[in-house]
C-alpha cells in the first residue's frame, strides 16, 4: 500500500533568456541595411498552481526537479526569439511552500491564485537596439540573463474548519461518515486510517463546514514513537477541534487518562494546537455498560470549562446536537488560518571582484562581465527595493570609479545588458 505522502523536497529552475542577435538588413539593390538583430526570448517561469484533483504530494516522490524552458536566441529581420515554456507545477490545495535552507514560508497555496516560484531570465537585446544616428553599424548584441534555481520544501496542510482528534478506534472515521459524504475506512482495529479524510457537513440551508479525520494519534507520537505526530500538521489550520473519547470501557481504558494523553500530544506538537478551541465528545455511549466512566469524563472536562457531548456515532445518538453546536461555535471563531509568507529573498551573494570590460562603442559605454550578468538576473526592476539593492551593489563594487578612470563622464550613455541609462555621479 502506498504511504500517504504529505511532505516533499523539490528543486525548481526557471529558464535562461535567449541571446540577442547581431544581424543587418539585406535587400537587393540596397548596399547596406540597418541593424535588424532581434532580442532573445524570455526564459520560462516555474509556476505553482492548485489542482483540486490532487490530495497528496505523492507525485513529488518520484519527480524532484522541475525545469522551465530556455528562451530562444533572437534572429535577423528583427525576429524575437521564442519565449521559454513555463513549467507549471501542480499542487494540492493547502500546500505550504518553504525555503529549504531557511525553513521560511514562501507561499501558502490555500487559494487558487497561481504563484511564480522562479522567474525566467530576460532575453538579451539584439543589435537593433543599439543603432543611433552616430552608430549605424552596431556589431554587438547582449546575452540573455540566467534563470533562478531554488530548493523548496512542500508541506500539505489540509483546509478544514474542524479537526477530529482522539485515540485510534474511538470512532472518528465513523462520525465523519455519518455526518458527511466522506467514506473513510472504518474497522474495528487500531490504526486503520492512514490518510486524512475531508468531509463537508451540511446542516440547514447555507450552513456547512469542512471536517477532517486524521490518522489516530498514538501516545508518544510527538516524540516520534510512530505514526501520528506528522499528521497533526493537517489540523494546524482547524478553527475548532472535536476531541473524541471512547467512554464504553470496552477496552479497559480510562477515558480521563485518554483525554489527557491526547491533550499532551497536542501540546508537544505546539502550544497553538493545545489552546485551540475544543469540544469533547464521549463516544460509544450505546455500549457503555458502566456509565460512571462517562460521568467522570464529563465532570473532568466541564471543570476545565470545555463543552461535553454524549455521543454514539453508531446509533447517531447525540450527533445532531454536536453538529449544531459545532456550526454555531464556528460562527464566532476566526477563519481558517492562512500562513503569511515570512520569506524575504536573501539577496544572493555576488562576488564583484571578477573581470569587467568597459568599452566605448561609438557613443555608448558598453559594460560587460560575468558577475554583472549574474547580478542583473537577480534584480526585479519593477521593484524599488530590488533596484536599490542593485544600485548599492554596483556602488560598493567600485564599478563607477573604474568607469570614470576609463573616461566615463556625467551624461554619457551606459549600457549594462538590457539596461541603458545616462551616467550621473
Ligand atoms: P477511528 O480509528 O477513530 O477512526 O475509529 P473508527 O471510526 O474506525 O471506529 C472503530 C470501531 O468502533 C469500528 O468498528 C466502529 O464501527 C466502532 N464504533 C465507532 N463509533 C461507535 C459507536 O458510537 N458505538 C459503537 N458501538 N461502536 C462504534
Ligand atoms: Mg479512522
Amino acid at each position: 500500500m502506498p504511504a500517504f505522502v504529505d511532505t516533499a523536497r523539490i528543486t525548481v529552475k526557471s529558464g535562461k533568456g535567449g541571446n540577442g542577435a547581431v544581424s543587418f538588413h539585406r535587400e537587393k539593390y540596397v548596399a547596406a541595411g540597418g541593424p535588424d538583430g532581434g532580442d532573445g526570448g524570455r526564459g520560462g517561469d516555474v509556476i505553482l498552481q492548485v489542482d483540486d484533483h490532487m490530495s497528496t504530494l505523492m507525485d513529488f516522490r518520484y519527480k524532484r526537479k522541475y525545469v522551465a524552458g530556455n528562451g530562444m536566441d533572437g534572429t535577423g529581420k528583427r525576429c524575437t526569439g521564442k519565449d521559454g515554456e513555463d513549467m507549471i507545477v501542480k499542487v494540492p490545495l493547502g500546500t505550504v511552500v518553504r525555503d529549504a535552507e531557511s525553513g521560511q514560508i514562501i507561499c501558502d497555496m490555500s487559494t487558487r491564485e497561481p504563484f511564480v516560484l522562479a522567474r525566467g531570465g530576460n532575453g538579451g537585446w539584439g543589435n537593433k537596439h543599439f543603432a543611433t544616428p552616430t552608430r549605424q553599424v552596431p556589431n554587438f548584441a547582449k546575452a540573455g540573463l540566467p534563470g533562478q534555481e531554488r530548493e523548496v520544501v512542500l508541506e500539505l496542510k489540509l483546509l478544514a474548519d474542524v479537526g477530529l482528534v482522539g485515540f485510534p478506534n474511538v470512532g472518528k472515521s465513523t462520525l465523519l461518515s455519518v455526518v458527511s459524504k466522506a467514506r473513510p475506512k472504518i474497522a474495528d482495529y487500531h490504526f486503520t486510517t492512514l490518510v486524512p479524510n475531508l468531509g463537508v457537513v451540511y446542516l440547514e440551508e447555507g450552513v456547512s463546514f469542512v471536517m477532517a479525520d486524521i490518522p489516530g494519534i498514538i501516545e508518544g507520537a510527538a516524540q516520534g514513537a510512530g505514526l501520528g505526530h506528522d499528521f497533526l500538521r493537517h489540523i494546524d489550520r482547524c478553527r475548532l477541534l472535536i476531541h473524541l473519547v471512547d467512554v464504553s470501557g470496552r477496552e479497559g481504558r480510562d477515558p480521563v487518562e485518554d483525554f489527557e494523553a491526547i491533550n499532551e500530544e497536542l501540546k508537544q506538537y505546539g502550544e497553538h494546537l493545545a489552546t485551540r478551541p475544543m469540544v469533547v465528545a464521549g463516544n460509544k455511549a450505546d455500549i457503555a455498560e458502566d456509565r460512571s466512566l462517562l460521568e467522570a469524563l464529563k465532570a473532568h472536562v466541564e471543570a476545565k470549562g470545555l463543552p461535553f457531548f454524549e455521543l454514539s456515532a453508531a446509533t447517531h445518538q447525540g450527533v445532531d446536537a454536536l453538529m449544531k453546536y459545532t456550526a454555531q461555535r464556528l460562527q464566532d471563531l476566526p477563519p481558517i488560518q492562512v500562513f503569511e509568507p515570512d520569506y524575504v529573498p536573501a539577496p544572493p551573494k555576488v562576488d564583484t571582484s571578477g573581470e569587467v570590460t568597459i568599452e566605448k562603442v561609438d557613443d555608448v559605454w558598453m559594460v560587460d562581465g560575468p558577475w554583472l550578468q549574474r547580478l542583473m538576473a537577480n534584480v526585479n526592476f519593477g521593484d524599488v527595493e530590488s533596484r536599490n539593492w542593485f544600485d548599492r551593489i554596483l556602488r560598493e563594487s567600485g564599478l563607477f570609479e573604474r568607469m570614470e578612470a576609463q573616461g566615463v563622464r556625467d551624461g554619457d550613455t551606459v549600457c549594462l545588458y538590457n539596461l541603458e541609462f545616462e551616467y550621473r555621479k
